[in-house]
């Protein structure tokens, strides 16, 4: 009966990343950006107080000097992270209803970390190994095996936390739990959200921020033997390499797809003829993307209208700089680089948070910026982020854009700004090992 309900919610989850946008057409699905290519940063005081006295608020914020906008989105990240703690833990009673990072507790206090790591304050900390306590508690009965929808996201983050606090037996509970207690069933599947490509995230979060095999090699390495051997039965013969399905559909984007899979593969030890298997399918999504430059949400699928991490050109982007990165080669660089200028023109959507928001969509050019320096992807970094700091509450309110069935979590609300606003203050830093595998 439980695991009945948990497969129809994640159904719903998916559905829900498209019902939002659907019955509308391309053009009221994002704002028409009508922002400048780009905007030079202002160098001079002169310049600066003509600047100040200008009524364009965005055009203003876009041309300050990069110390000032920093600080700017320093303080509305840290505004923004006080309601989400008060909406979502304070004025539940601190009780925990939904647990995930995805749209429950865990992704309050994962900005909360991220909060930490930011500005070291250890209030931050302790709050945030307060509510994966409670998370904790929540999900001792959970099958949900994944780092964003599920249990080995609780006790990654709750182990890491405990290692920043300096409390040694907290750390080996967590550990214990995630060693001992998550066991994969055969019958998982294979994506972010819920399968074993998610489950490998965590194992990667702890390894990176504890240390080299607190997940051992071996366990990660039985995991993605049975990733790949389960893209390759599903694989079209000499088309495309590693194919997967989840609840029927050939999806290919970040959140239940090709995209989200070969991610977190990049990120692991892979023998030769495995990097030619995700080399190639990641080939094959590049030749047979859409002529916009945007790709299909599943294989076959003819509708170019999704332009969101969890399905479209964003979260494929975010693959595609991974492989520039891990196998050096143009052809993913170029590939990433036309994916971003879908995003920069049909980006700009009606949501702010990270799955199907603005907030998701501004990591492509963060991304791109941290891995070429080219200052026109911070310019268009910026202008996605100054986008939401000026208009997204003003939006909200007059009803021109969603705030979210869950307005303060982290992937489908304002926490995702936020945590988008806490990478901005030092874009060089924008890997930030937390989030790395999703969106760098
Ligand atoms: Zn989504």
């Amino acid at each position: 009966m439980k695991k009945s309900l948990e497969i129809k919610r994640s159904k719903d989850l998916s559905s829900y990343c498209k019902r939002n946008l659907t019955n509308r057409d391309m053009a009221e699905r994002h704002f028409p950006n009508d922002m400048p290519n780009y905007l030079p940063e202002i160098t001079t005081a002169v310049d600066e107080a003509a600047t100040e006295r200008s009524k364009d608020s965005l055009a203003n914020l876009l041309s300050l000097p990069y110390n000032r906008l920093s600080e700017r989105l320093k303080t509305s990240a840290l505004e923004l992270k006080h309601r989400v703690v008060t909406e979502t833990w304070e004025l539940s009673g601190k009780r925990v209803h939904d647990y995930t990072v995805y749209t429950g507790a865990l992704g309050t206090a994962y900005l909360l970390f991220k909060a930490y790591q930011a500005t070291n304050n250890e209030n931050d900390l302790k709050l945030c190994s307060d509510i994966v306590r409670a998370c904790d508690s929540a999900s001792r009965d959970s099958g949900r095996v994944t780092f964003i929808c599920g249990r080995a996201g609780v006790c990654a983050l709750g182990a890491v936390v405990a290692k920043h606090a300096g409390d040694e037996r907290l750390l080996d509970s967590y550990l214990t739990q995630f060693k001992e207690k998550i066991k994969l069933p055969s019958d998982l599947p294979y994506e972010l959200l819920y399968g074993r490509a998610g489950f490998l995230w965590a194992c990667s979060f702890l390894n990176k921020h504890i240390g080299k095999e607190t997940i051992s090699a071996g366990r990660m390495r039985a995991v993605v033997d049975e990733i790949i051997k389960g893209g390759k039965r599903l694989a079209h013969r000499d088309k495309c390499s590693l194919m997967y399905e989840w609840h029927g559909k050939k999806y290919w984007g970040a959140a239940h797809g090709m995209a989200g899979i070969m991610h977190v593969l990049m990120d692991m030890e892979l023998k030769p003829n495995e990097v030619e298997d995700v080399k190639g399918t990641l080939r094959y999504m590049i030749k047979n993307r859409f002529p916009s430059g945007n790709y299909p949400s599943s294989e076959g699928s003819e509708s170019d209208r999704l332009v969101h991490w969890c399905h479209g050109a964003p979260g494929v982007a975010l693959t595609l700089v991974k492989a520039a990165e891990v196998f050096g080669d143009q052809e993913f660089l170029q590939a990433a680089m036309d994916a971003a200028e879908v995003v920069w023109n049909r980006g700009l959507l009606k949501r702010v948070g990270i799955c199907h928001g603005i907030s998701g969509n501004t990591y492509v050019f963060l991304s791109l910026y941290r891995l070429t320096g080219n200052v026109q992807y911070l310019y268009r970094a910026k202008a996605f982020a100054c986008f939401l700091h000026e208009k997204a509450q003003k939006l909200i309110s007059e009803g021109k854009m969603h705030g979210g069935d869950r307005p303060c979590s982290l992937f489908e609300g304002v926490g995702g700004m936020a945590y988008l606003f806490f990478d901005m203050i030092d874009p060089s830093e924008a890997s930030c090992q937390n989030l790395k595998l999703l969106f760098i």
